[in-house]
């Protein structure tokens, strides 16, 4: 008999290249054909005239071809370009290496196409769009019609008429693992309902209700998934802690010794983060804020308290300069209560690293800063407590387990890359999840302006002004290929363009990937002492540093930033009690770029700017969809702020009264299978 895990071959009577095509898009068994839903449905109220086509949403247009137009690039790939007209007005259509476009499509033929709208030299056009044939039956069964994936080479008729038999025989193989009273509170209706509906709905309603289950089921598992694997964690033997308590006097005394008080977003997450200390299971939290939000001075002070509590504290960043900064902070920040704090960084002498090391082991050295040469040495702790992690993103999960298994400690991230909840829910959904928005009072918020190419020189003038009054000034130009030669040159030109014709006057400098750490360590040094008025560098050196006094943010090409990475640039000034700028010299004027760049203008929350960023452009690009392991999903939305926090109560409830999901089999299962899935998140 045949389930719903035999491959499809053994059922689906078709000939082997069908077969490829679906395996090419993860179509084996007769589950994931099952599940391989529609990508749009047609419904002539879902049409939407060419003329009213948005940038970067989905659409479904209905029009006629024309203009067909193939050629070979060099390197080999074929390019595809074809015109949709309808009664509105007419986009262009474009695919790269699929020649059977031109095999499947002819001018005159009338289709719908669907896809994201992109611009393209001013003018709007669709990259890899999905066609398909209009059809009579289509127009007039008067039903909503599932399109698939069609420009993957399968045909929306072809799929409908194959899924019809597969459904009749296996749907009723499909078992509901949701539990009953989740869907009965959500008013979710039953599975096998809703992938019926997905394929075939009758009405809008069938399909509205159809998405909501699905999407549900696909948020759900994501959260319980993470909610999971956070337990499975906290409970292994690894992880195995004593309760403790925090010295709560001693933490007001050191609150009292600190030049400020705390922000209440500050105060919020300190308290947060030492309730989870004092509990005999893990911490997992995940704190972010901006630049300059105060996470680091929280840091220090969990870390002391661990330490007084007679603990280690590792600390782990990405850059040296960050490394550095972060030991030079809290060296100032500790030394007045007696503490031995360490740092290790690749560059490190041999003699000092072993040194070190042994000071660790023997529980001499209390906190301990380094770069991740901090775990790729043999380092072990007598008794590491709490590892901190900052821009943990920037570290491979690999490298933060390697962290946690030096004796399961708490365990605390740092991110100063604000990023919407319901996406660090997602991504992060391990860690819980602190946030501090808000600034310390007093910070004057960066004004920040669009120069176009005519105020260049207007703005220059002024800079002059300021620089003569004593300030300083990055300039920030955009990467403009990924080799670091042509990094180099951007940086090169702009350094030459301004130190010999502009600010011949000024001293001006570059720092740039190419060049030796001491040289850049050299030029960040004397950046720091006022003796550079200008540094000009490019988008990918981390310039980490505190430099309070330079004042002004020049981001040149800044239409080809996005905006959690303008903000970042941004970050780097208004450090101190001067009035600081941000100056994004654009000479392209799109509607998307202008609409972000005024983002800059309006916003000064990385918050408010990251749900933008979300907005406009849509997680997958914004945050790569590989390397940051956002799921494929396939009906529900990460922006879904509502269906996300409700399924990740759910999750959170479900393990905490029954962690091992004895009493939920089905769920067990299907949890299982997505775990083989996503193995290597
Ligand atoms: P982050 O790590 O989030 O970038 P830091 O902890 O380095 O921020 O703090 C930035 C600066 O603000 C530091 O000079 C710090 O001493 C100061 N600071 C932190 N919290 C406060 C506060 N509540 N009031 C005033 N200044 C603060
Ligand atoms: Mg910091």
């Amino acid at each position: 008999m045949h389930t719903l895990s035999s491959p499809l071959k053994s059922i689906l009577g078709t000939n082997t290249q069908h077969l490829q095509l679906l395996q090419s898009v993860g179509v084996k068994t007769v589950e994931d054909f099952i599940y391989y839903f529609p990508r749009a449905y047609t419904d002539s109220s879902g049409i939407t005239p060419i003329s009213d086509a948005k940038e970067g949403e989905l659409q479904t247009f209905s029009g006629t071809l024309s203009n067909f137009f193939s050629k070979k690039l060099p390197g080999g790939r074929q390019f595809t370009k074809a015109l949709l007209t309808d009664d509105t007005g007419g986009i262009e259509l474009v695919w790269f290496n699929q020649k059977f476009i031109m095999h499947q499509f002819k001018s005159g033929m009338h289709v719908f196409v669907s896809g994201k709208a992109k611009l393209n030299m001013r003018k709007l056009g669709i990259a890899s769009p999905t066609v398909e044939h209009k059809r009579e039956e289509q127009l007039h069964t008067g039903r909503i019609v599932p399109i698939y994936h069609e420009t993957e080479g399968l045909n929306s008729k072809w799929i409908r008429e194959k899924m019809r038999p597969v459904l009749n025989e296996f749907l009723k193989q499909i078992e509901d693992y949701l539990p009953e009273p989740i869907r009965e509170k959500e008013k979710l209706i039953p599975l096998k309902e809703a992938i019926e509906f997905a394929h075939y709905p009758h009405t809008v309603e069938d399909l509205e209700a159809a998405k909501k289950r699905l999407s549900f089921d696909e948020l759900f598992l994501l959260q319980l998934k993470a909610i999971h694997k956070k337990w499975l964690w906290q409970h292994s033997d690894a992880s195995k802690i004593k309760k403790i308590g925090i010295n709560k006097e001693y933490l007001q005394e050191m609150l009292g010794n600190l030049p400020f008080q705390l922000t209440d977003a500050q105060a919020k997450v300190l308290t947060e983060i030492i309730d989870d200390l004092e509990k005999d299971i893990p911490m997992s939290r995940l704190v972010q804020g901006d630049v300059g939000s105060g996470k680091t001075v929280i840091a220090g002070l969990a870390a002391l308290s661990m330490i007084k509590n007679g603990h280690q504290v590792a600390i782990m960043a990405p850059t040296e300069i960050l490394t550095k900064q972060h030991y030079k902070t809290l060296y100032k920040f500790f030394v007045q209560y007696g503490i031995n704090i360490q740092q290790v960084l690749g560059s490190t002498p041999t003699k000092q690293k072993e040194e070190i090391i042994l000071q660790l082991k023997t529980g001499t050295c209390d906190l301990v800063v380094g770069t991740h040469s901090l775990i790729q040495e043999a380092v072990g702790f007598k008794k590491l407590g709490l590892a901190i992690i900052d821009e943990q993103h920037r570290f491979g999960v690999k490298q933060r387990d390697t962290l946690k298994s030096h004796g399961g400690p708490h365990l605390l991230s740092l991110s100063a890359t604000p990023i919407p909840r319901t996406l660090a829910m997602t991504l992060y959904g391990d860690q819980d999840l602190s946030v501090i928005d808000e600034l310390p009072p007093g910070r004057k918020p960066i004004e920040t302006h669009i120069v176009p190419e005519k105020k260049r020189k207007d703005a220059y003038n002024w800079i002059r002004e300021q620089v003569q009054k004593g300030r300083q000034v990055f300039v920030v130009c955009p990467l403009i290929d990924e080799s670091d030669t042509i990094e180099a040159r951007s940086v090169a030109e702009a350094y030459e363009e301004l130190s010999n014709h502009i600010f011949p006057e000024l001293k001006v400098e570059f720092l740039h990937g190419k060049m030796k750490q001491e040289e850049k360590d050299d030029i960040m040094g004397r950046f720091s002492n006022n003796e550079i008025h200008l540094l000009v560098s490019t988008s990918v050196i981390e310039v980490g540093i505190d430099v309070p006094n330079a004042t002004i943010m020049i981001i040149e090409g800044a239409e080809r930033f996005g905006l959690s990475q303008l903000h970042q640039f941004r970050g780097r000034v208004g450090r101190s009690d001067h009035q600081s700028y941000c100056f994004l010299f654009t000479n392209k004027e799109s509607q998307t770029s202008t609409k972000r760049l005024s983002a800059m203008v309006k916003y000064h929350s990385g918050f408010a700017l990251a749900e933008i960023d979300l907005e406009m452009r849509g997680p997958g690009e914004l945050y790569g969809v590989r390397q940051s392991g956002i799921p494929d999903l396939k009906m529900a939305s990460l922006t879904d702020a509502h269906t996300i926090s409700k399924a990740r109560q759910y999750a959170i409830k479900l393990i905490e009264n029954d962690s091992n999901l004895s009493n939920f089999p089905l769920l067990k299962a299907k949890l299982d299978k997505l775990e083989a899935v996503y193995i290597n998140d």
